[in-house]
């Protein structure tokens, strides 16, 4: 799979609100952030998979008033995004939706409601 051919199936994967993540067929590994060749092993055969979407706050900054950090999806990968919600911690679970900014749409992590 190309790179461009990745990307336009990313766009899709997010304008039908589902966070994409690539798993390669020869090692095995996931990863987030799309590359043509699997960075853990160099294989091209790769796959792309739909994630839950699920995960918890694995680090955060304050960024123009609001927060941007590192989350550490369920499914086993990591991804940089806006955090939405007050008081962000450390391992607070979160669950990733969906923006449309100007025409893009981009996923951010929702912090979970505690009930
Ligand atoms: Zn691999």
């Amino acid at each position: 799979m190309k790179l461009n051919e990745i990307y336009t199936a990313y766009n899709y994967s997010f304008s039908k609100d589902v966070l994409p993540y690539i798993k390669c067929q020869h090692c095995g590994n996931i990863y987030y952030y799309p590359r043509d060749n699997c960075p853990f092993c160099g294989g091209s055969a790769i796959e792309i998979m739909q994630s839950s979407g699920k995960g918890e706050i694995y680090s955060f900054t304050e960024f123009n008033k609001g927060y941007y950090g590192i989350i550490s999806l369920n499914d086993g990968f990591r991804a940089y995004m806006d955090i939405s919600g007050n008081n962000p911690e450390i391992g607070l679970e979160i669950h990733v939706k969906f923006k449309n900014i100007n025409g893009n749409v981009l996923p951010y992590a929702e912090i979970e409601n505690k009930s």
